[in-house]
């Protein structure tokens, strides 16, 4: 992976494929997560291995759906869930193994791996690196135990002391994890020691997300019946516009809403998402979007197992997917060419006006076809990408 000091500048790559792969099993469903997982302890899943023959058959099916998929290079795979970490290390040997079979890869194609803190050891990351796995991410979310607790996070103790020491002596260097602010109990400073101990790791990539309540979670019910407090919004806001700069000075650039990296280990895989490139999804509960086709799987292992993936697309206007994805992003990017690949030339011009009028509200700057927001955007982001919507 090419790890530059010059700041890259996204643009249309519309010949390159990503690979998502999403394993549900987890140690214990967390309180205020919406993705499709479920609790079932320390131990394997039983149903791994049909679950990985399903992943292949699905892979198999989206392909001769979608045959020009065969012409494209893989570029990224992330195995993400729940917990894929939870998995056995052999199964995601055999199903690269298997997609490398299928498609081109790029030669430096980024293959990560969610892991979470009571799966990490220095011998699983050995055998990842092993397997060709050259990025890793740990969803920390606090190492407060109180906060934890909030969250209804599985804890252990040791793990969560080792954790850093682990993936600073990493083999894989492309090593992040994820924090989360304004958790009911977790103070400013304590958010803050929390980001020292990241900064001074010094590892080069962080996730930063502000607690949400999702619908349906046991938290939102939590809230409804008075039993927990909602998240610390008035916090959230403060420590969001903090960040760029503190993370700035520490060299790390701000290349998404919730992301930071040292140049060159951003996620690339996360920014097919934003930068409208198709990826296929795999497994039950994954997305994919494909040739402009959007599509689901079913949220529940059991079900994606047994029957055939559905062959149910809907074709989105990139018009308002692309405001909605591309503007979240921080670092540059190619607006022109985004624009005249994916939009009419109706849009397109409403786009420019729009785009122009923010550059005279100092929220943007644009030369040579480039577009970057400024700091100053960031709080207004959400109502900024209404503005520009179809
Ligand atoms: S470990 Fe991650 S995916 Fe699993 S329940 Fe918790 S937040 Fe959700």
């Amino acid at each position: 992976m090419k790890q530059s000091t010059e700041e890259t500048i996204w643009q249309v790559r519309n010949s390159f494929l990503g690979v998502y792969v999403h394993f549900p099993y987890c140690f214990k469903k967390c309180d205020y997560c919406d993705f499709y997982s479920e609790g079932i302890g320390g131990g394997p899943a039983n149903d791994e291995f049909t679950l990985f023959s399903s992943y292949q058959k699905e892979v198999l099916e989206r392909v001769s759906h979608f045959p020009n998929l065969r012409n494209k290079t893989v570029d990224t795979v992330f195995f993400g869930g729940g917990t894929p970490s939870k998995a056995s290390v052999k199964l995601w040997d055999d199903f690269l193994n298997f997609l490398r079979s299928e498609f081109d890869f790029a030669k430096d194609t980024e293959i990560s791996i969610e892991v979470n803190p009571e799966d990490l050891s220095p011998s699983l990351l050995e055998s990842y690196a092993k397997i060709g796995i050259n990025r890793v991410n740990v969803g920390v979310q606090t190492f407060h135990p109180k906060g934890l607790e909030f969250l209804g996070r599985h804890y252990e103790k040791e793990k969560y002391e080792s954790l850093l020491t682990t993936l600073t002596e990493s083999p894989i260097p492309r090593v992040g994890i994820d924090l989360m602010y304004g958790i009911p109990g977790v103070s400013e400073t304590d958010f803050f020691s929390d980001l020292q101990v990241f900064l001074e790791a010094g590892l080069p990539h962080l996730s930063l997300y502000s607690l949400t309540l999702e619908k349906g979670t046991q938290y939102s019910r939590d809230v409804k019946d008075l039993k927990k407090s909602e998240p610390e919004e008035q916090l959230q806001s403060k420590i969001l516009v903090t960040l760029p700069e503190l993370m700035g000075k520490h060299g790390y650039r701000w290349y998404e809403v919730s992301n930071y990296a040292k140049p060159g280990f951003e996620s690339r895989h996360n920014l097919k998402y934003w930068t409208f490139e198709p990826y296929l999804g795999i497994g039950p509960g994954a997305h994919g979007m494909i040739e402009g086709n959007r599509y689901g799987n079913p949220r529940n292992a059991k079900l994606y197992q047994r029957k055939t993936p559905s062959n149910q697309y809907e074709f989105v206007t990139p018009g308002s997917e692309l405001s909605l994805t591309l503007f979240r992003l921080f670092s540059p990017f190619r607006y022109l060419e985004f624009i005249k690949t994916y939009l009419n030339p109706k849009s397109q011009e409403r786009y420019i006006q729009t785009i122009h009028s923010w550059e005279k509200r100092g929220l943007c700057s644009i030369s040579n076809g480039v577009f970057q927001w400024n700091k100053q955007a960031l709080l207004l982001l959400d109502d900024l990408i209404l503005e520009i919507a179809d």
